[in-house]
């Protein structure tokens, strides 16, 4: 099927409505090069590259030159199921995963920037925290339609008093019984002239500060909601770039997304996936740039040879290739962990920051390497240029990234000390109880010794005592005989004697 969509594609505007086979996606292991990836995303690839060589980049010029918004192209897109990558397929979309995402929206991107954010907003920003957080029906009513590329949606959550300090929300929504109140101004919203519904972060309770912000489904155009001036930019001038008036705006009770006081938790996870789509956005320019700079550098000749041969030029193509590279895998990672639900804050930070860092540097480099032809509108390096910059300021500066990559820095440290500590302790609790313990047998061997010593000590009186008894026992028996001796010698004596004399007095007679 996807054999036959690539032909589709290649006939330029003919493609219907496709539903990739998402089933592999989530196995993939390896995530250092495209090649290692499943076929999905290798046909995938192919598919946008060739969507984005034929349809896009020929016409990305006049985009940005006319500030044309590419309704054809983001229609096709949509057939194709580039304009909700991630959301199910019973819901209508492709089905596929955040690393899906982010090597189509690569491919866009580099065929053009301004393409490339429309999808990103749909995708991540207004699609992510309806599919998170909203209930079937508001499902139903607001992802299903913004599928097909037909329509698309907008993530209304800057105001003109607060942008990187989005918890600052001073645009209110009041509680109306059956609906609620919208009242204040959100600038800078991406998509805020062609979307059909928009994701609007309004404070429900001032008193809770950033607690207190709700996110509401704002369907358009609805009756209290005006639109500013078109906002002439920089880059992605084929993107619409307006503020969102709201003067008691009403919208129905059940139109608030998640619970009251959710949305500044809302507004943060649905960025940190956005960041993926910005970090994407930013590698499809960056690869532009140093496409056009390698083919620039093979044709032009300076000193005899082509300026490729240069050791100045190749150093500064070598610096633009590490960058990109370095920043794709930072971004694809961030992809990665977010597809098997692992925490990914920090790592889309870095990606973000990276491959928008990047991208600023690579177009940079690339207008060097081009010399005067890289200054004029001629050729592609100098719109490559100004789309880069934006990717450094929106979906949270450069400044902000590092903010967040510190903070989560600092979370893990704590956790992990946290956890030395503790381990520590029961160390030292373990090796407490066992000096206690040893401690312990130490007094009941030595009362036991003492206790044998004490025995063997009354053993050894005992016969002390007894053997004296006996001799004593003995002596009195001698002494005790003795006299009986001395005794019975006299009574002889006595009788002898008695014997004697009456033998005289016998023969006297
Ligand atoms: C073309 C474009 C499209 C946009 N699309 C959308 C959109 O669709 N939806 C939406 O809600 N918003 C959108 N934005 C708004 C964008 O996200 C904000 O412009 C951005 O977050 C910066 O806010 P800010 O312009 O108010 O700058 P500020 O917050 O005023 O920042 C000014 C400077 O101060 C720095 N700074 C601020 N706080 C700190 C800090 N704590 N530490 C260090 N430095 C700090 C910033 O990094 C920056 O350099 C868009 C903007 C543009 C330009």
């Amino acid at each position: 099927m996807l054999s036959v969509l690539t032909k589709t594609v290649q006939a330029v505007g003919t493609c219907k409505f496709v539903s990739w086979i998402s089933a592999p996606v989530r196995h993939s292991r390896c995530i250092a090069s495209l090649s290692a990836l499943p076929d999905t995303y290798q046909m995938l690839y192919k598919t946008c590259r060739d969507f984005a060589e034929g349809e896009l980049k020929p016409h990305a010029a006049k985009f940005d030159r006319e500030h044309l918004y590419p309704g054809d192209a983001i229609k096709k897109m949509g057939e194709l199921g580039l304009m909700a990558i991630a959301t199910p397929e019973e819901l209508g979309g492709a089905g596929l995963d955040y690393l899906a995402y982010a090597i189509a929206l690569e491919e866009i991107s580099r065929g053009c920037a301004s393409a490339g954010v429309i999808m990103s907003v749909n995708n991540s920003l207004y699609l992510g925290p309806v599919l998170h957080w909203g209930s079937d029906k508001q499902k139903h009513e607001f992802v299903t339609p913004f599928c097909t590329g037909d329509i698309v949606g907008s993530f209304a959550l800057s105001e003109p008093g607060n942008g990187s300090d989005a918890g600052a929300a001073s645009t209110t929504a009041k509680d109306g019984g059956d609906k609620w109140m919208l009242n204040g101004t959100k600038c800078w919203i991406t998509n805020g002239y062609e979307s059909k519904a928009s994701v609007v972060f309004a404070t429900t309770d001032k008193s809770l500060k950033h607690k207190g912000i709700s996110a509401f489904l704002v369907p358009k155009p609805i009756k209290g909601l005006e639109l500013g001036k078109k906002e002439d930019k920089l880059g992605i001038r084929g993107s619409s770039t307006c503020s969102l008036m709201f003067e008691d705006c009403e919208i129905p009770k059940e139109n608030i997304l998640g619970q009251p006081g959710l949305g500044f938790k809302i507004a943060m996870m649905t960025l940190d996936a956005g960041r993926i789509g910005i970090a994407s956005q930013a590698l499809g320019i960056a690869q532009a740039s140093l496409d056009v700079a390698m083919e620039y550098a093979s044709k032009r000749m300076a000193f005899g040879k082509p300026i490729m041969k240069l050791q100045a030029i190749q150093s500064k193509l070598s610096d633009m290739a590490l960058r990109l590279e370095s920043a794709r895998l930072l971004t694809w990672r961030a992809a990665w962990l977010k597809d098997n639900k692992q925490p990914y804050t920090k790592e889309a930070a870095m990606g973000k920051l990276a491959a928008s860092e990047a991208a600023t540097f690579v177009s940079h480099q690339c207008i060097q390497i081009l010399g005067g032809m890289g200054y004029v509108s001629d050729m592609p390096a100098e719109r490559h240029y100004r789309d880069a910059r934006i990717t450094e300021i929106y979906e949270g500066t450069s400044e902000i990234q590092r903010l967040v990559i510190a903070g989560q820095l600092i979370k893990e440290y704590v956790n992990k000390t946290k956890g030395l500590t503790q381990d520590f302790q029961k160390k030292t609790a373990l090796r407490l109880e066992l000096k206690r313990t040893k401690e312990l047998s130490r007094q009941v061997v030595e009362e036991l010794k003492q206790k044998e010593l004490a025995r063997k000590e009354r053993r050894r009186e005992n016969i002390k005592r007894s053997a004296e008894n006996r001799a004593k026992a003995e002596v009195v028996q001698v002494i005790t005989n003795t006299t009986k001796l001395k005794r019975m010698r006299k009574k002889q004596l006595r009788f002898i004697q008695k014997r004697d004399t009456n033998k005289e007095i016998e023969a006297n007679k």
